[in-house]
Protein backbone atom coordinates (compact mmCIF):
# COMPACT_ATOMS: atom_id res chain seq x y z
CA UNK A 1 0.00 0.00 0.00
CA UNK A 2 1.17 3.63 -1.28
CA UNK A 3 1.25 6.15 1.78
CA UNK A 4 -0.69 8.99 0.68
CA UNK A 5 -1.09 12.26 3.14
CA UNK A 6 -2.41 15.27 2.67
CA UNK A 7 -2.09 18.86 4.36
CA UNK A 8 -5.57 20.66 3.67
CA UNK A 9 -5.58 24.40 4.69
CA UNK A 10 -8.48 26.85 4.09
CA UNK A 11 -7.23 29.50 2.41
CA UNK A 12 -7.75 32.40 5.28
CA UNK A 13 -4.73 33.98 5.45
CA UNK A 14 -1.13 33.74 6.20
CA UNK A 15 0.37 30.07 6.41
CA UNK A 16 0.62 30.69 10.45
CA UNK A 17 3.20 28.28 11.99
CA UNK A 18 1.42 25.60 13.55
CA UNK A 19 -0.53 25.02 9.61
CA UNK A 20 3.40 25.03 8.76
CA UNK A 21 3.77 22.73 11.36
CA UNK A 22 0.88 19.91 10.02
CA UNK A 23 2.32 20.60 6.18
CA UNK A 24 6.01 19.63 7.58
CA UNK A 25 5.03 16.79 9.96
CA UNK A 26 2.32 15.06 7.04
CA UNK A 27 5.36 15.72 4.21
CA UNK A 28 8.10 13.99 6.41
CA UNK A 29 5.73 11.12 7.54
CA UNK A 30 4.95 10.73 3.53
CA UNK A 31 8.34 10.56 2.74
CA UNK A 32 9.75 9.01 5.41
CA UNK A 33 7.47 5.98 3.94
CA UNK A 34 8.07 6.24 0.32
CA UNK A 35 4.71 7.42 -0.23
CA UNK A 36 2.77 10.88 -1.08
CA UNK A 37 2.71 14.03 0.06
CA UNK A 38 -1.00 16.08 -1.17
CA UNK A 39 -2.06 19.60 -0.98
CA UNK A 40 -6.06 20.22 -1.07
CA UNK A 41 -7.86 23.28 -0.65
CA UNK A 42 -10.60 23.19 1.80
CA UNK A 43 -12.63 26.34 0.62
CA UNK A 44 -16.09 25.53 0.99
CA UNK A 45 -16.04 28.24 3.22
CA UNK A 46 -15.93 30.65 0.83
CA UNK A 47 -17.10 33.38 3.25
CA UNK A 48 -13.78 32.89 5.22
CA UNK A 49 -12.04 32.90 1.59
CA UNK A 50 -8.89 35.63 1.71
CA UNK A 51 -8.06 36.98 -1.90
CA UNK A 52 -4.73 35.59 -2.72
CA UNK A 53 -4.50 33.29 0.66
CA UNK A 54 -4.73 30.25 -2.60
CA UNK A 55 -1.71 31.51 -4.34
CA UNK A 56 0.03 31.93 -0.81
CA UNK A 57 -0.19 28.81 0.15
CA UNK A 58 1.50 27.06 -2.82
CA UNK A 59 4.40 30.00 -2.60
CA UNK A 60 5.29 29.69 1.34
CA UNK A 61 4.93 25.17 0.97
CA UNK A 62 7.74 25.86 -1.70
CA UNK A 63 9.88 28.08 0.16
CA UNK A 64 9.74 25.79 2.84
CA UNK A 65 10.74 23.01 0.36
CA UNK A 66 7.70 20.91 1.32
CA UNK A 67 7.14 20.19 -2.10
CA UNK A 68 3.91 18.27 -2.84
CA UNK A 69 3.34 15.51 -5.40
CA UNK A 70 0.01 16.32 -6.04
CA UNK A 71 -1.86 19.59 -5.58
CA UNK A 72 -3.97 22.19 -7.15
CA UNK A 73 -0.82 23.29 -9.39
CA UNK A 74 0.99 20.52 -9.86
CA UNK A 75 -2.10 17.99 -11.16
CA UNK A 76 -2.06 14.43 -10.04
CA UNK A 77 -4.62 11.63 -10.68
CA UNK A 78 -7.26 12.65 -8.18
CA UNK A 79 -8.13 15.93 -8.67
CA UNK A 80 -9.63 18.46 -9.16
CA UNK A 81 -7.67 19.39 -5.63
CA UNK A 82 -9.53 22.81 -4.53
CA UNK A 83 -13.18 21.45 -2.97
CA UNK A 84 -15.54 24.33 -4.31
CA UNK A 85 -14.22 22.47 -8.14
CA UNK A 86 -15.26 19.29 -7.01
CA UNK A 87 -18.41 20.77 -6.22
CA UNK A 88 -20.72 18.35 -8.06
CA UNK A 89 -19.49 14.92 -6.31
CA UNK A 90 -20.71 15.91 -2.70
CA UNK A 91 -24.33 15.62 -3.17
CA UNK A 92 -24.45 12.43 -4.93
CA UNK A 93 -22.88 11.06 -1.81
CA UNK A 94 -25.41 13.13 0.83
CA UNK A 95 -27.83 11.31 -1.52
CA UNK A 96 -26.51 8.26 -0.55
CA UNK A 97 -26.56 8.82 3.22
CA UNK A 98 -30.12 10.19 2.83
CA UNK A 99 -31.22 7.37 1.06
CA UNK A 100 -29.65 4.59 3.34
CA UNK A 101 -30.98 6.69 6.30
CA UNK A 102 -27.63 8.45 7.72
CA UNK A 103 -28.19 11.60 6.96
CA UNK A 104 -31.94 13.69 5.77
CA UNK A 105 -32.90 16.47 4.36
CA UNK A 106 -33.69 19.95 6.94
CA UNK A 107 -35.67 22.60 6.03
CA UNK A 108 -35.91 24.26 8.72
CA UNK A 109 -35.37 28.11 8.51
CA UNK A 110 -32.52 30.48 10.44
CA UNK A 111 -35.87 31.93 12.10
CA UNK A 112 -37.48 28.73 12.94
CA UNK A 113 -33.89 27.47 14.33
CA UNK A 114 -33.06 30.62 16.37
CA UNK A 115 -36.25 29.92 17.63
CA UNK A 116 -35.99 26.77 19.50
CA UNK A 117 -32.39 27.65 20.12
CA UNK A 118 -33.06 30.80 22.26
CA UNK A 119 -36.03 28.62 24.06
CA UNK A 120 -33.31 26.04 24.52
CA UNK A 121 -31.32 28.25 26.06
CA UNK A 122 -34.09 30.12 28.41
CA UNK A 123 -34.32 26.61 30.02
CA UNK A 124 -31.06 26.34 30.33
CA UNK A 125 -30.45 23.41 27.82
CA UNK A 126 -27.26 23.20 25.17
CA UNK A 127 -29.00 23.25 21.86
CA UNK A 128 -28.69 20.90 19.26
CA UNK A 129 -30.75 20.01 16.43
CA UNK A 130 -33.92 18.53 17.64
CA UNK A 131 -34.08 16.34 14.95
CA UNK A 132 -37.42 17.99 13.92
CA UNK A 133 -37.04 17.48 9.85
CA UNK A 134 -36.61 13.26 10.73
CA UNK A 135 -39.72 12.57 11.37
CA UNK A 136 -40.82 13.57 7.50
CA UNK A 137 -41.54 10.52 5.37
CA UNK A 138 -38.53 10.06 2.88
CA UNK A 139 -40.93 10.88 0.19
CA UNK A 140 -42.30 14.01 1.55
CA UNK A 141 -38.47 14.92 2.25
CA UNK A 142 -37.49 13.86 -1.42
CA UNK A 143 -40.41 15.60 -3.44
CA UNK A 144 -39.67 19.10 -1.55
CA UNK A 145 -36.23 18.97 -2.22
CA UNK A 146 -37.09 17.87 -6.17
CA UNK A 147 -39.53 21.19 -5.90
CA UNK A 148 -36.41 23.41 -5.19
CA UNK A 149 -37.22 24.06 -1.60
CA UNK A 150 -34.08 24.91 0.03
CA UNK A 151 -32.90 22.69 2.62
CA UNK A 152 -29.77 21.26 3.85
CA UNK A 153 -28.93 18.11 4.13
CA UNK A 154 -27.96 16.88 8.50
CA UNK A 155 -26.08 13.73 9.22
CA UNK A 156 -28.13 11.46 11.15
CA UNK A 157 -26.19 10.72 14.12
CA UNK A 158 -27.75 7.96 16.52
CA UNK A 159 -29.45 8.71 19.27
CA UNK A 160 -28.05 5.74 21.67
CA UNK A 161 -24.57 4.36 21.46
CA UNK A 162 -20.91 6.06 21.07
CA UNK A 163 -19.27 7.37 17.83
CA UNK A 164 -15.66 6.06 18.49
CA UNK A 165 -12.36 5.75 16.63
CA UNK A 166 -7.98 4.86 17.32
CA UNK A 167 -6.16 8.11 17.09
CA UNK A 168 -2.03 7.03 16.31
CA UNK A 169 -1.18 9.12 19.16
CA UNK A 170 -3.62 9.86 21.85
CA UNK A 171 -5.46 5.98 21.38
CA UNK A 172 -9.62 5.63 21.73
CA UNK A 173 -11.28 8.26 21.68
CA UNK A 174 -15.31 8.49 22.04
CA UNK A 175 -18.29 10.53 22.49
CA UNK A 176 -21.39 9.68 23.37
CA UNK A 177 -23.35 9.91 20.42
CA UNK A 178 -26.66 11.52 22.44
CA UNK A 179 -23.95 14.34 23.00
CA UNK A 180 -23.75 14.84 19.12
CA UNK A 181 -25.49 17.18 17.28
CA UNK A 182 -27.02 16.51 13.38
CA UNK A 183 -24.19 18.19 11.64
CA UNK A 184 -24.63 20.07 8.32
CA UNK A 185 -23.31 18.01 5.68
CA UNK A 186 -24.39 19.74 2.89
CA UNK A 187 -25.21 23.49 3.14
CA UNK A 188 -28.10 25.47 1.42
CA UNK A 189 -26.10 26.82 -1.32
CA UNK A 190 -25.34 23.34 -2.35
CA UNK A 191 -21.23 23.60 -0.96
CA UNK A 192 -20.42 20.43 1.61
CA UNK A 193 -19.07 21.58 4.89
CA UNK A 194 -16.35 21.26 6.24
CA UNK A 195 -17.45 18.13 8.10
CA UNK A 196 -18.51 16.32 4.85
CA UNK A 197 -16.15 17.11 2.62
CA UNK A 198 -13.21 16.10 4.63
CA UNK A 199 -14.60 12.63 4.53
CA UNK A 200 -15.49 12.49 1.26
CA UNK A 201 -12.02 13.91 -0.23
CA UNK A 202 -9.91 12.13 2.00
CA UNK A 203 -11.93 8.51 0.59
CA UNK A 204 -11.97 9.54 -2.84
CA UNK A 205 -8.19 10.88 -2.67
CA UNK A 206 -6.95 7.57 -1.19
CA UNK A 207 -5.66 9.63 2.01
CA UNK A 208 -4.20 6.32 4.12
CA UNK A 209 -2.66 9.05 6.90
CA UNK A 210 -4.84 11.85 8.30
CA UNK A 211 -2.34 14.23 10.46
CA UNK A 212 -4.51 17.18 12.06
CA UNK A 213 -4.58 19.99 14.97
CA UNK A 214 -6.06 18.35 17.64
CA UNK A 215 -9.23 20.65 17.20
CA UNK A 216 -10.44 17.66 15.20
CA UNK A 217 -10.26 15.03 18.14
CA UNK A 218 -13.75 15.90 19.30
CA UNK A 219 -15.41 15.66 16.09
CA UNK A 220 -13.64 13.01 14.59
CA UNK A 221 -15.79 10.00 15.94
CA UNK A 222 -18.61 11.77 14.23
CA UNK A 223 -16.44 11.45 10.63
CA UNK A 224 -15.88 7.66 11.82
CA UNK A 225 -19.83 7.62 11.50
CA UNK A 226 -19.77 9.06 8.15
CA UNK A 227 -17.23 5.96 7.04
CA UNK A 228 -19.14 3.31 8.48
CA UNK A 229 -22.39 4.41 6.86
CA UNK A 230 -20.69 4.71 3.32
CA UNK A 231 -18.69 0.91 4.51
CA UNK A 232 -15.37 2.76 3.70
CA UNK A 233 -12.33 2.21 5.48
CA UNK A 234 -11.42 5.59 7.18
CA UNK A 235 -7.56 6.35 7.21
CA UNK A 236 -5.76 6.48 9.99
CA UNK A 237 -5.56 9.84 11.92
CA UNK A 238 -2.57 11.30 13.87
CA UNK A 239 -4.05 14.40 15.67
CA UNK A 240 -1.09 16.90 16.48
CA UNK A 241 -0.96 18.81 19.90
CA UNK A 242 -1.79 22.63 19.70
CA UNK A 243 1.45 25.44 18.78
CA UNK A 244 0.93 27.62 22.11
CA UNK A 245 2.39 31.36 22.60
CA UNK A 246 2.26 30.32 26.19
CA UNK A 247 1.20 28.21 28.70
CA UNK A 248 -2.57 29.74 28.31
CA UNK A 249 -3.17 30.61 24.46
CA UNK A 250 -2.52 29.13 21.43
CA UNK A 251 -0.48 31.15 18.37
CA UNK A 252 -2.50 32.81 16.37
CA UNK A 253 -2.28 35.60 13.41
CA UNK A 254 -5.34 37.31 15.51
CA UNK A 255 -2.98 38.25 18.36
CA UNK A 256 -0.12 39.51 16.04
CA UNK A 257 2.10 36.01 16.69
CA UNK A 258 4.38 35.51 13.26
CA UNK A 259 3.19 33.86 10.49
CA UNK A 260 5.81 32.30 8.20
CA UNK A 261 5.97 34.78 5.81
CA UNK A 262 6.59 36.97 8.75
CA UNK A 263 9.51 35.17 9.72
CA UNK A 264 11.23 35.25 6.41
CA UNK A 265 10.77 38.79 6.16
CA UNK A 266 12.02 39.45 9.38
CA UNK A 267 15.23 37.71 8.25
CA UNK A 268 14.93 34.38 10.04
CA UNK A 269 16.42 31.59 7.67
CA UNK A 270 14.22 28.89 6.01
CA UNK A 271 15.88 26.07 7.24
CA UNK A 272 16.43 27.49 10.99
CA UNK A 273 12.51 28.26 10.68
CA UNK A 274 12.15 24.34 9.48
CA UNK A 275 14.48 23.17 11.80
CA UNK A 276 13.16 24.88 14.63
CA UNK A 277 9.29 24.19 13.94
CA UNK A 278 9.79 20.21 13.48
CA UNK A 279 10.97 20.07 16.98
CA UNK A 280 7.82 21.41 18.26
CA UNK A 281 6.09 18.34 19.60
CA UNK A 282 8.27 16.39 17.89
CA UNK A 283 11.55 14.74 19.43
CA UNK A 284 14.00 12.36 17.70
CA UNK A 285 14.69 10.60 20.83
CA UNK A 286 18.02 11.83 21.24
CA UNK A 287 20.17 14.85 22.03
CA UNK A 288 20.59 15.70 18.20
CA UNK A 289 19.58 19.29 17.65
CA UNK A 290 20.19 20.16 13.99
CA UNK A 291 18.54 18.80 10.98
CA UNK A 292 18.33 19.23 6.80
CA UNK A 293 15.05 18.54 5.90
CA UNK A 294 16.53 15.15 4.46
CA UNK A 295 17.50 14.07 7.91
CA UNK A 296 14.37 15.03 8.63
CA UNK A 297 12.67 12.69 6.79
CA UNK A 298 15.37 10.03 7.67
CA UNK A 299 14.61 10.42 11.79
CA UNK A 300 10.99 11.18 12.00
CA UNK A 301 8.91 8.81 13.84
CA UNK A 302 5.26 8.73 14.72
CA UNK A 303 6.71 7.56 18.56
CA UNK A 304 8.60 11.32 19.09
CA UNK A 305 5.19 13.22 18.99
CA UNK A 306 4.25 14.55 21.64
CA UNK A 307 0.61 14.81 23.29
CA UNK A 308 1.75 17.95 25.08
CA UNK A 309 1.29 21.60 23.77
CA UNK A 310 3.71 22.79 22.07
CA UNK A 311 5.13 26.34 23.43
CA UNK A 312 6.76 28.68 20.73
CA UNK A 313 9.96 29.46 22.27
CA UNK A 314 11.24 33.01 20.15
CA UNK A 315 14.43 32.77 22.35
CA UNK A 316 14.94 29.38 20.76
CA UNK A 317 14.05 30.11 17.27
CA UNK A 318 16.50 33.36 17.47
CA UNK A 319 19.25 30.70 18.55
CA UNK A 320 18.87 28.34 15.79
CA UNK A 321 18.90 31.45 13.23
CA UNK A 322 22.25 32.68 14.70
CA UNK A 323 23.65 29.12 14.38
CA UNK A 324 22.04 28.61 11.19
CA UNK A 325 23.67 31.65 9.82
CA UNK A 326 27.29 31.55 11.61
CA UNK A 327 27.56 28.15 9.99
CA UNK A 328 26.14 29.47 6.31
CA UNK A 329 29.01 30.01 3.32
CA UNK A 330 30.08 33.70 3.71
CA UNK A 331 29.22 34.11 0.25
CA UNK A 332 25.62 33.64 0.84
CA UNK A 333 25.81 35.73 3.80
CA UNK A 334 26.90 38.79 1.75
CA UNK A 335 24.31 37.99 -0.52
CA UNK A 336 21.37 37.97 2.33
CA UNK A 337 23.06 40.80 4.14
CA UNK A 338 23.60 42.91 1.44
CA UNK A 339 19.36 44.11 1.09
CA UNK A 340 19.53 44.81 4.77
CA UNK A 341 22.80 46.55 4.76
CA UNK A 342 21.15 48.70 1.84
CA UNK A 343 18.44 49.70 4.17
CA UNK A 344 20.65 51.56 5.69
CA UNK A 345 24.01 52.28 3.95
CA UNK A 346 23.05 52.39 0.10
CA UNK A 347 24.17 55.89 -0.07
CA UNK A 348 27.29 55.18 1.24
CA UNK A 349 30.38 53.81 -0.77
CA UNK A 350 31.08 50.76 2.01
CA UNK A 351 33.06 47.75 1.76
CA UNK A 352 30.03 45.61 1.95
CA UNK A 353 32.30 42.72 1.98
CA UNK A 354 34.47 43.75 5.08
CA UNK A 355 31.82 44.77 6.97
CA UNK A 356 29.70 41.37 6.23
CA UNK A 357 32.91 39.42 7.79
CA UNK A 358 32.83 41.17 10.94
CA UNK A 359 29.03 40.86 11.13
CA UNK A 360 28.62 37.32 10.12
CA UNK A 361 28.81 35.29 13.18
CA UNK A 362 27.37 38.42 15.25
CA UNK A 363 23.80 38.50 12.88
CA UNK A 364 21.13 37.10 15.05
CA UNK A 365 18.45 37.64 13.27
CA UNK A 366 18.73 39.87 9.76
CA UNK A 367 16.03 42.37 10.81
CA UNK A 368 18.15 43.19 13.63
CA UNK A 369 21.12 44.00 11.17
CA UNK A 370 20.07 48.05 10.21
CA UNK A 371 20.45 49.10 13.46
CA UNK A 372 23.58 47.05 14.29
CA UNK A 373 25.50 49.05 11.42
CA UNK A 374 23.44 51.70 11.20
CA UNK A 375 26.26 53.92 12.91
CA UNK A 376 27.86 53.78 10.33
CA UNK A 377 25.92 55.83 7.85
CA UNK A 378 25.72 58.70 10.53
CA UNK A 379 27.39 59.25 13.78
CA UNK A 380 25.08 58.77 16.97
CA UNK A 381 24.25 60.99 19.59
CA UNK A 382 25.97 60.13 22.52
CA UNK A 383 27.27 60.76 25.78
CA UNK A 384 30.86 61.57 26.77
CA UNK A 385 30.73 59.30 29.86
CA UNK A 386 30.86 56.91 27.67
CA UNK A 387 34.81 57.83 27.24
CA UNK A 388 35.21 56.51 30.20
CA UNK A 389 36.48 52.96 30.48
CA UNK A 390 38.12 51.21 33.65
CA UNK A 391 39.49 48.59 32.34
CA UNK A 392 40.84 50.22 29.56
CA UNK A 393 42.18 53.41 31.89
CA UNK A 394 40.63 56.04 30.07
CA UNK A 395 38.53 59.39 31.01
CA UNK A 396 37.47 62.15 29.18
CA UNK A 397 40.86 63.73 30.08
CA UNK A 398 43.17 61.07 28.59
CA UNK A 399 40.23 60.86 25.80
CA UNK A 400 40.60 64.26 24.79
CA UNK A 401 44.39 64.08 24.41
CA UNK A 402 44.51 60.82 22.52
CA UNK A 403 42.10 62.19 20.17
CA UNK A 404 44.12 65.17 19.64
CA UNK A 405 47.11 62.94 18.86
CA UNK A 406 45.18 60.94 16.35
CA UNK A 407 43.58 63.14 14.44
CA UNK A 408 47.05 64.85 13.72
CA UNK A 409 48.60 61.42 13.20
CA UNK A 410 45.91 60.18 10.92
CA UNK A 411 45.38 63.71 9.09
CA UNK A 412 49.08 63.20 7.78
CA UNK A 413 48.44 59.89 6.09
CA UNK A 414 46.92 58.32 3.34
CA UNK A 415 46.85 55.01 3.56
CA UNK A 416 43.35 53.91 5.72
CA UNK A 417 44.06 49.94 5.12
CA UNK A 418 43.47 48.27 9.15
CA UNK A 419 47.24 47.28 9.43
CA UNK A 420 48.49 50.86 8.24
CA UNK A 421 45.79 52.39 11.03
CA UNK A 422 46.36 49.75 13.38
CA UNK A 423 50.54 50.62 13.01
CA UNK A 424 50.14 54.07 13.44
CA UNK A 425 47.92 53.63 16.38
CA UNK A 426 50.18 51.12 18.15
CA UNK A 427 52.86 53.63 17.18
CA UNK A 428 51.13 56.34 19.00
CA UNK A 429 50.86 54.00 22.20
CA UNK A 430 54.32 53.09 22.31
CA UNK A 431 55.75 57.10 21.72
CA UNK A 432 53.36 57.88 24.41
CA UNK A 433 53.72 55.27 26.99
CA UNK A 434 49.98 54.60 26.85
CA UNK A 435 48.01 51.09 26.52
CA UNK A 436 46.66 50.16 23.29
CA UNK A 437 43.43 50.41 25.32
CA UNK A 438 43.41 53.76 25.71
CA UNK A 439 44.33 55.22 22.27
CA UNK A 440 41.95 52.37 20.41
CA UNK A 441 38.68 53.14 23.01
CA UNK A 442 38.81 56.85 22.36
CA UNK A 443 39.18 56.80 18.70
CA UNK A 444 36.62 53.80 18.52
CA UNK A 445 33.94 55.93 20.54
CA UNK A 446 34.70 58.66 18.82
CA UNK A 447 33.82 57.30 15.25
CA UNK A 448 30.88 54.94 16.43
CA UNK A 449 29.57 57.19 19.02
CA UNK A 450 28.65 53.84 20.80
CA UNK A 451 30.83 51.63 23.07
CA UNK A 452 30.22 48.10 21.13
CA UNK A 453 30.65 47.78 17.57
CA UNK A 454 30.65 44.89 15.00
CA UNK A 455 34.67 45.28 14.55
CA UNK A 456 37.34 47.10 16.26
CA UNK A 457 38.44 50.84 16.30
CA UNK A 458 40.77 49.82 13.08
CA UNK A 459 37.95 48.37 10.93
CA UNK A 460 35.70 51.10 11.75
CA UNK A 461 37.89 53.77 10.49
CA UNK A 462 38.64 51.43 7.01
CA UNK A 463 34.62 51.79 6.72
CA UNK A 464 33.93 55.09 6.90
CA UNK A 465 37.06 55.90 5.33
CA UNK A 466 39.34 58.63 6.32
CA UNK A 467 37.33 62.44 5.47
CA UNK A 468 34.29 60.39 7.69
CA UNK A 469 36.83 59.12 10.26
CA UNK A 470 38.92 62.76 10.77
CA UNK A 471 35.03 64.90 10.60
CA UNK A 472 33.62 61.95 13.91
CA UNK A 473 37.07 62.53 15.64
CA UNK A 474 36.70 66.33 15.35
CA UNK A 475 33.27 66.08 16.54
CA UNK A 476 34.62 64.32 19.73
CA UNK A 477 37.05 66.11 20.37
CA UNK A 478 34.59 69.50 20.36
CA UNK A 479 32.06 67.41 22.68
CA UNK A 480 35.23 66.66 25.12
CA UNK A 481 36.61 70.06 25.01
CA UNK A 482 33.45 71.60 25.52
CA UNK A 483 33.13 69.20 28.69
CA UNK A 484 36.29 70.13 30.21
CA UNK A 485 35.89 74.21 29.55
N1 LIG B 1 -9.24 22.79 6.38
C1 LIG B 1 -8.92 22.36 7.68
C2 LIG B 1 -8.10 23.44 8.36
O1 LIG B 1 -7.58 24.29 7.67
C3 LIG B 1 -8.12 21.08 7.61
C4 LIG B 1 -8.37 20.10 8.67
C5 LIG B 1 -7.90 18.73 8.21
O2 LIG B 1 -6.69 18.60 7.93
O3 LIG B 1 -8.72 17.83 8.09
O4 LIG B 1 -7.99 23.46 9.55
Amino acid sequence: MTIRTRFAPSPTGYLHLGGLRTALYTYLFAKKNGGKFILRIEDTDQEREVEGAVELIYKSLRQAGLIYDEGPDVGGDFGPYIQTERKDSYLPFAMELVKSGAAYPCFCTKEELQERRDAATAKGEQWKYDKHCLHMTREEALSRMESGEPCVIRQNIPTTGFASFEDALYGHVEAPCDTLDDNVLIKADGLPTYNFANVIDDHLMGITHVMRGTEYLSSTPKYNLLYTAFGWDAPIYIHLSPVMKDASRKLSKRYGDPSFEDLLSQGYVKDAIINFIALLGWSPGDEREFFTMDELVEAFDVKGLSKAPAIFNTEKLVWFNHEYISRMPFDSYLEMVTPWFDRVLASKNMDYRRLAELMHTRTEVFDRVPDMVSFLAELPEYDIAIYTHKKMKTDAEISLKVLELSLEALTNQDDFSEEALKETLMGLAAANEMKTGQIMWPVRIAISGQQSTPGGTTEIAYLLGKDESLRRMKIGIEKLKANTK
